[in-house]
């Protein structure tokens, strides 16, 4: 019998999750982000709930690829864009659209025009605005935007996108974030020509402020049903689309003053029962979960109580008398949010998510 643990993916939370955020932007465009394989979630897996977005943004053009293997027809942005001459012909042949964030980029796309091919790509010009990561500086800016203007219309591509990265939209007070993320905003759009349109709204940016994410909004994590910062994904009515999920597979009993697990972190001060959960740091669960950290059983929240280890980890259901060899254990999903393990465990929900390891089977819903 195969172990009982698995990443359930659900593509109709995704359906909804891309709905609601349209309903945020309003007019503007929704481009959801499917780097990482669907962050972790899988592009086959995923590619039925984004059916209605406008576009999809992913980085690697493999993924690409696989995008227009499974079917998908509408535009995909490149986000780093191509980086050698191999990439600017395997992007031409896939129909991709692509950032260009550096002056070698811009002067690639010259040995692109004398291949004169049929395909016109849709530049999206990245602009450092502030977090100094990708993207050209302001004093390059104006030089650029002629060039590709006129590039552009002379070869009758489509007229480019002016784009940013928005750098703390997620931090937790609003006076801190407000004021970066407007001053990004207001950097970029010196700079962009009336008859462009223009991209910034990452999950935060489009969840926190709709009206900075500019035409073309690229949230992520958001629609996985995450949140880039401190707040719930449920307070912006989004559903998480993957639940891990095991089962306990043996209970201990246990007195007063033993330990549990690996260096015996975890001491009780009560008699009580403990359940193995097959779920461990090889199947992509965190190994410093501290305890305490959620899970979920039979209704009741059950924390971690030992360190995780390979292929187990522990819980305490002292207080779920339900719980037994065979109970479904929740270790994030619906009723354990995944930035509440992240949280516990100092770090992201992207870094779990994407964390997933080869061995775990999935399974859609
Ligand atoms: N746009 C760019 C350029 C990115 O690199 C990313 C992700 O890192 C996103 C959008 C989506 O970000 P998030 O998952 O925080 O919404």
């Amino acid at each position: 019998m195969p172990r009982p643990i698995r990443a359930v993916v659900n593509p109709t939370a995704i359906l909804g999750n891309v709905n609601k955020i349209k309903q945020l932007l309003g007019a503007g465009q929704v481009m959801p982000v499917v780097k990482a394989n669907a962050y972790g979630h899988g592009l086959e897996r995923v590619l039925e709930g984004l059916k209605n977005s406008d576009a999809l943004a992913i980085l690697e053009i493999d993924g690409a690829a696989r995008l227009r293997q499974l079917g998908w027809t509408k535009p995909i942005v490149l986000l780093e864009g191509c980086f050698d001459e191999a990439d600017l012909h395997k992007a031409t042949e896939l129909h991709c659209d692509w950032v260009v964030h550096n002056q070698a980029q811009l002067e690639d796309l010259e040995k692109l025009a004398a291949l004169n091919n049929s395909f016109k790509p849709r530049i999206f010009l990245k602009m450092n605005t502030g977090m100094n990561r990708l993207g050209l500086q302001a004093p390059e800016m104006p030089a650029a935007i002629t060039w590709l203007d006129e590039f552009t219309s002379r070869l009758g591509w489509p007229t480019p996108v002016l784009m940013t990265h928005f750098a703390n939209a997620d931090e937790a007070e609003p006076r801190t974030r407000q004021p970066m993320a407007q001053a990004q905003f207001n950097n970029l759009m010196r700079f962009k020509p009336a008859h462009w349109q223009s991209s910034l709204g990452n999950s935060a940016g489009s969840l926190n402020f709709p009206e900075l994410a500019g035409d073309i909004a690229r949230p992520g994590i958001a629609v996985y049903g995450a949140t880039p910062g401190p707040h719930a994904a449920a307070n912006y009515g989004l559903k998480p689309a993957m639940t891990f999920i095991s089962q306990i597979i043996a209970i201990q009993h246990i007195e007063a003053g033993d330990r549990v697990g690996y260096g015996s972190r975890w001491q009780a001060d009560r008699a009580g029962r403990i359940a193995v959960v097959a779920c461990g740091y090889a199947d992509g669960y965190p190994r410093h979960a501290p305890d305490g950290t959620p899970t979920f059983v039979e209704g009741h929240v059950a924390p971690v109580v030992g360190r995780v280890s390979m292929d187990m980890m522990t819980i305490d259901i002292t207080s779920i008398p339900d719980a037994r060899v065979g109970s479904a254990v929740e270790l994030w999903g619906e009723h354990i949010p995944v930035d509440v393990v992240a949280d516990r465990c100092g770090t992201i929900g992207y870094e779990l998510l994407c964390a997933i390891a080869p061995r775990v089977p999935f399974q859609v819903v």
